[in-house]
């Protein structure tokens, strides 16, 4: 099968099975047959179950034509021992010692087997605050989440990759001033990414500029007040300084919170776009666009029913996946199959815009991808409502706000994940992101230098005769192509790059895919680094306006240890 150089390098670093001697003993044939075999094997738990074998040929197929790929640690771990499947979880913490080190030990394991953990602070007493038992004073949610942040470290996961967590605190936490700054100095909490959780009355006094409570979450008392609108700003700028931290609207993800008999809604996993109940699991996979376009002529345009049938299998392999998964812990096993979730995404969007020649950044883009992600959604809960009739819907579908007329197997079927790895074992851009930069000079060990070279302007170049190294050194110091005029006007045109696309652009496709997602959508607003705090301020309320779940900004430059420059990877 056709797999890039670097995919087999991740594939050959992480995921292919070793030996006690640390070789690979497995090809990513091997590797893909591992995964189809031990997900259709579900199948066997069902009377009514289909032929594993054929269903089999059917999952290996769309993986090794790099049209679906489940999370990365499916791909690890499925048919092995471990065989912990899935990328998110959430994991409650309460206000004892208890049950804050009961989580710490619990995202120990979960990070051992590559998933990563979000946990809300929000339940713990404030800094200052009496503890009974001792008589002594609570040193406050920060303080316990370098706690976690230390765990993290000194868990290398098990040789797959290192635990990423997602930190959240309310907006009426009496501690919140502390939190929107605790990740100022770029060297601490390195393990976390933090959000705060805004609720819409907050959104609406800060627009107002009054006040609003702040409450002890240990005895529900006011024990003070602060103006929105200052805490808003203080938020602002904290982004704007480095990134951190990002903001959830907690009201939205509990408005869509399918089972609200069962609890609240506090966090999401690390990067965003999974909201659980605590102990919830789940696991995602995602549809490569690239591959769903036909030709029509010269151009390229999706193939509507391919989409439906890989939207169909792909459905069938998560809600597999929830069987066949081996959980960390007994209370994500119970929970993760009380409501099913999956979801199921997409990835190479900004490809597929370059292949149809529609800028990233023009209202024909983010109208398709509102029209493309509807009817995934659409055709997506078709195939779970199938699957219930003939498996039974997930057991609290009773219970949940889902309508009573259409039982459904799963109690969400899609999320929009980052796709950092599978992004680079299917070779094209990720998730719904636009392309951060067209040519990357790549410093080998050796001194020499390697061209990166998206392959989709460079086929378009090369079309042109317009390819060249020299070229492609100049598009990679300026870091976008938009002003280098030897390039015809209507390729500029097209391939745009993060930076050439409005900050406010960034969110209107982000409120595109998320109208049609159940759970969120994982974006990065990239913000040049001139960018002031007012144009972050405005982003937030147009993306509250349009119906995001939360926001992560980055402005260029603004940490030290950037992980992608313009220009320069090394
Ligand atoms: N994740 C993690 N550690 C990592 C990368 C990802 O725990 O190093 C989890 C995290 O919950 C994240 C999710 O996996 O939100 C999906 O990330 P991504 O799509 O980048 O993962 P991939 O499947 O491409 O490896």
């Amino acid at each position: 099968m056709g797999i890039s150089k670097n995919a087999q390098v991740v594939l050959e670093r992480r995921y292919l099975i070793k030996d006690k001697d640390g070789n690979t003993i497995e090809t990513v044939d091997e590797m893909f047959h591992r995964v189809a075999d031990a997900i259709a094997s579900s199948e066997k738990m069902y009377e009514n179950g289909e032929d594993a074998g054929k269903l089999a040929e059917v999952f290996y197929d769309m993986m090794t034509k790099l049209e679906f790929l489940p999370n990365s640690p499916t791909l690890m771990n499925a048919g092995k021992d471990l065989g912990q499947l899935s990328a998110c979880f959430v994991l409650p913490v309460d206000d004892s010692m208890e049950s804050i080190f009961e989580a710490i030990k619990q995202a120990a394991l979960i990070h051992k087997s590559g998933g990563g953990t979000g946990f809300s602070f929000s339940r713990l007493r404030c800094e200052g605050s009496v503890v009974n038992s001792t008589g002594g004073v609570a040193s406050g949610p920060i303080s316990f989440m370098k706690v976690f942040n230390v765990a993290t470290e000194a868990v290398k996961q098990g040789g797959s990759r290192r635990g990423a967590n997602m930190g959240i605190l309310r907006i009426d936490h009496p501690d919140i001033l502390k939190f929107i700054d605790c990740k100022s100095n770029n060297k601490e909490i390195t393990n976390f990414n933090i959000s705060v959780g805004l609720t819409e009355a907050f959104m609406k006094a800060a627009e107002k500029g009054d006040d609003y409570d702040l409450v002890d979450p240990h005895t529900k008392e006011t024990v003070g007040k602060l103006n929105a609108a200052k805490v808003f700003d203080k938020i602002v700028e904290a982004a704007w300084r480095n990134g951190e931290p990002g903001i959830i609207f907690l009201d939205r993800l509990n408005r869509d919170n399918i089972v609200p008999s069962q609890g609240e809604i506090e966090s999401t996993n690390p990067c965003g776009e999974q909201p659980l109940l605590p102990y919830e699991s789940c696991n995602l996979g995602s549809i490569n666009l690239t591959k769903m376009l036909k030709k029509n002529g010269e151009s390229w345009e999706f193939d509507w029913k391919k989409v439906e049938k890989t939207v169909k299998n792909a459905v069938h392999f998560l809600d597999n996946v929830i069987d066949v998964n081996k959980y960390p812990i007994e209370e994500i096993d119970f929970t993760t199959k009380q409501t099913r979730k999956i979801g199921l995404g997409v990835m190479g969007w900004a490809d597929s815009l370059l292949m149809m020649k529609i800028p990233y950044n023009s209202t024909e883009a983010i109208e398709l991808g509102e029209r493309l992600m509807k009817f995934i959604n659409e055709v997506g809960r078709e195939k779970s409502q199938e699957i219930a009739a003939k498996r039974g819907t997930f057991p609290l579908f009773e219970e949940s706000i889902l309508p009573k007329d259409k039982p459904q197997r799963n109690g969400t079927i899609t999320t929009i994940a980052p796709t950092g790895t599978l992004s680079i074992i299917a070779e094209c851009s990720s998730g719904v992101e636009p392309i951060f930069g067209y040519v990357f000079v790549r410093n080998i060990m050796d001194g020499t230098e390697m061209l990166e070279v998206n392959s989709v302007l460079k086929e378009e170049l090369e079309r042109r005769g317009l390819y060249s190294e020299a070229l492609m050194k100049r598009i990679a110091k300026e870091g976008s192509i938009a002003h280098i005029e030897e390039i015809p006007e209507d390729i500029r045109r097209v391939f745009v790059s993060s930076h050439d696309i409005s900050p406010e652009d960034h969110i209107r496709m982000q409120a595109a895919f998320q109208k049609y997602t159940d759970n969120a959508v994982s974006k990065t607003v990239n913000f040049s680094h001139a960018a002031t705090e007012e144009d972050v301020a405005e982003v937030y309320k147009l993306a509250f306006r349009l119906g995001c779940k939360g926001v992560t900004i980055y402005r260029d430059g603004s940490r030290d240890e950037q992980v992608l420059n313009i220009g320069k990877v090394n």
